[in-house]
């Protein structure tokens, strides 16, 4: 006797899209069965009847319980929602795991404790979200301005405790000077890690901001002039360079340009292992929108660009030059949103982590640019290969976690701010047509999300370990 029976669903699997019976046991898949073949008895069986069963979405990149900046604010204390808020979202966006930050700068991020090891950076920032997430969650670890060689000697350790990924900026106040970034590279590389890389050249970056600033043409407006096209360019190209000396995988956060775009696709064609994200958000907006009243309420850093740049991250994304997409999730009120209006004030990020999958699935399978199969690797299957939660999680298959969303494909919805979950007063997607929506969502077995009702608890979100895969790191498999 099963626990649950999911039929009559369209279910991707890793041998392709089909009709099949999920049965699950506990926490985990038990079977996926040719539809009715066997003789199959469970104590919940789910009619799933015309309608997509997919692997829970996996959120490779958010900011959850983080100290905003003063200067971004506008007033000190603020912190983005709560992890109860922005998993909740979570659930009922399809998104069963997500992946935040942990370390940083001390008091800048994470507000968590300076001067301490990596590990009990880490034990504290778990311990902000155990009992109080209702998805499963991870973090990548933050390693910020002149790192000292005794950090750089704990991550061999930390890898091992299953910390697969550590990210740097090159820019902002958290930017890890390029010798640093070399070291940390080197020792990345050699314990079977991954790097989680914000790409921006700080000089080019620093330069348009004073230039803007003299010129009086500062405003927040013109984001993409500061974070711009040459910048990523610059900065992805270094930073795959130096990935290749040491021999290092690289995951790009927010790729947001077509040069951006062009860095990765010629890296991958030379093999090496080198993954992109794009955000949902930059597949949809331009840097016209900034204009709109409230328009820089769309913003997340680097910097919406321009419509070919939108055009040539769809298209990387349809090709397979990028690998997932993400939210960058950073969620406040609208008066935080919109307190800065320069280009050095402007707050990042908004509450995305619940519209991804609709978004992604609106503008790309329901226009018939993408198969679904795709679709589960940009959202899901992709980000646990990358970043090490394969196959644990991002897959249909007997043996993994039963981490499973139903999406409906009929679905058709507007979305307004009523429809959301997060902790927040406004939606920049207020208004978009959703061509399918997630109607279910399964962690490990049990029902979270039933027909618009919360059935979770936030004591349910665990921890997860990650491990890359040795074929993920030394060449392009996904
Ligand atoms: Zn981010």
């Amino acid at each position: 006797m099963l626990d649950l029976l999911i039929r009559g669903g369209q279910v991707v699997t890793p041998s392709g899209v089909g009709e099949f019976d999920v049965g699950v046991n506990g926490e985990r898949i038990a079977l996926v069965a040719e539809r009715d073949a066997t003789d199959l008895e469970a104590h919940r069986t789910i009619d799933a009847s015309g309608k997509y069963v997919l692997p829970g979405g996996i959120e490779p990149h958010t900011h959850i319980a983080t100290a905003v900046s003063q200067a971004w604010a506008g007033r000190p204390g603020v912190m983005t929602q709560s992890p109860e808020a922005a998993s909740r979202a979570a659930a009922f966006g399809g998104v069963t795991t997500f992946i935040d930050f942990a370390g940083g700068m001390p008091g800048t991020e994470n507000g968590d404790q300076s001067g301490s090891s990596i590990m009990k950076r880490l034990d504290d920032r778990r311990s902000v979200f155990l009992g109080h997430s209702y998805t499963d969650f991870s973090f990548h670890y933050t390693l910020a301005g002149e790192v000292p060689p005794e950090t750089i000697g704990e991550i061999g350790e930390a890898i091992q405790a299953g910390v697969a990924s550590f990210k740097i900026f090159t820019t902002f106040a958290s930017k890890v000077p390029y010798g640093h970034l070399w070291a940390i590279f080197d020792e990345v590389g050699k314990n079977g890690g991954i790097m989680a890389v914000h790409a921006e050249d700080d000089d080019i970056v620093k330069y348009m901001e004073s230039k803007l600033k003299k010129e009086g043409n500062d405003h927040g407006y013109n984001l993409h002039l500061v974070h711009n096209n040459i910048s990523e360019d610059i900065a992805f190209r270094k930073i795959i360079r130096l990935a290749e000396h040491t021999e290092t995988a690289i995951y790009f956060v927010h790729t947001t340009a077509k040069e951006g775009a062009s860095a990765i696709a010629e890296a991958r064609s030379r093999q090496l292992p080198v993954y992109g994200e794009a955000l949902h958000n930059y597949l949809h907006f331009t840097s016209d929108h900034y204009k709109q009243p409230e328009g820089t309420a769309i913003h997340t850093y680097p910097a919406i660009k321009f419509a070919d740049d939108r055009d040539a991250l769809q298209q990387a994304l349809v090709d397979g030059t990028l690998s997932t997409t993400a939210t960058d999730e950073y969620t406040t009120y609208k008066d935080v949103k919109l307190s800065g209006n320069t280009v050095e004030t402007v707050c990042g990020g908004h509450n995305g982590i619940e519209t991804r999958l609709p978004v992604v699935y609106t503008k790309f399978v329901s226009t018939g640019r993408m198969s679904i199969e795709r679709f589960v690797d940009i959202t899901s299957t992709n980000a646990a290969r990358s970043l090490g939660l394969y196959p644990q999680k991002g897959v249909i298959a007997a043996g993994s976690d039963a981490d499973i969303t139903i999406f409906d494909p009929t679905l058709n919805k507007t979305l307004t701010l009523d429809d959301l979950h997060a902790d927040s007063d406004y939606s920049i997607w207020e208004g978009f047509e959703c061509r399918g929506y997630p109607v279910m969502t399964i962690l490990r077995g049990k029902i979270i999300v039933e027909d618009g009702k919360l059935l979770g608890d936030p004591m349910d979100g665990r921890w997860l370990s990650r491990k890359v895969a040795p074929q993920v790191l030394s060449r392009p498999v996904c």
